[in-house]
């Protein structure tokens, strides 16, 4: 079904631009749904959470002090970052160290809000960001919370990726493989999008933003969807 719409596309617009902006909040899906959509489409992939994830990483690792802005963004500039860029494999190295599953501890977890509320450090990792979709000459998909709206508001497609706060604290649960409470998962995602949605707007889709809402589908039928909006918006370019 899914080849059947690739085949449809023209020619998946080979070496012209095609990246592929997916927004949305912790338990959407949005990171399995966004790695699918790329080795489908034979396009690179960025994870931009993990980039912040890696900065909070590396600043409790080096005592800086999450609350001084400018030491939080000093430490974004100095940060030696080496991130993959491809569906096929996940690596995120910090001066060297394999910090790949470490980024992703509920330490990490609940600090990181704090990191990427820092206006400075946003700029530097905004900038990072922009860098590898230009080396992957805009063949990208690239997640987010801040894509479709600030890091390439002219990305070829734009689209939210939503589901019911049911739902994602389900699949959370499931991520987490279901050590944690009900009550400590919930506070844990519901204060993470409450603190990141001071700075970024990832719950309603900006002008020209297609909204996904996979609440009632699996994750078949959610790359499907996201694969048709895929076709639809090149289409009728
Ligand atoms: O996607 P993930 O849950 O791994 O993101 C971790 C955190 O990184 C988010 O809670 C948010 O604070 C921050 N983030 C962001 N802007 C992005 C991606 C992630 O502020 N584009």
């Amino acid at each position: 079904m899914t080849q059947e719409l690739i085949d449809t596309m023209p020619a998946l617009r080979l070496g012209r631009p095609l990246v592929v902006a997916i927004d949305g909040p912790s338990g959407s899906g949005k990171s399995s749904v966004s790695k699918e959509v790329a080795r489908r489409l034979n396009l690179a992939y960025l994870d931009t959470g993990a980039m912040y994830r890696a900065l909070t990483w590396f600043c409790l690792d080096r005592g800086t002090d999450l609350n001084d802005a400018s030491a939080v963004e000093l430490a974004a500039e100095d940060m030696p970052l080496d991130i993959s860029t491809t569906p096929h494999e996940e690596y995120v190295r910090v001066d060297g160290t394999d910090v790949t599953a470490a980024i992703r501890e509920p330490a990490i977890s609940s600090a990181v809000s704090t990191v990427a509320t820092t206006l400075g450090a946003r700029t530097e990792l905004i900038r990072r960001q922009r860098a590898l979709i230009e080396k992957h000459h805009r063949r990208m998909v690239v997640e987010g919370r801040d894509i479709t709206t600030v890091v390439v508001p002219g990305a070829e497609v734009r689209m939210l990726l939503t589901a019911s706060e049911e739902a994602r604290l389900r699949r959370r649960g499931i991520q987490l493989g279901g050590t944690q409470s009900a009550e400590q998962l919930a506070a844990q995602v519901t204060q993470r999008d409450a603190k990141d949605s001071t700075v970024v707007n990832f719950t309603q889709a900006a002008d020209g933003v297609v909204t996904l809402d996979s609440s009632d589908l699996d994750f078949e039928e959610t790359v499907t969807a996201a694969l048709r909006i895929v076709t639809k918006v090149i289409n009728h370019e």
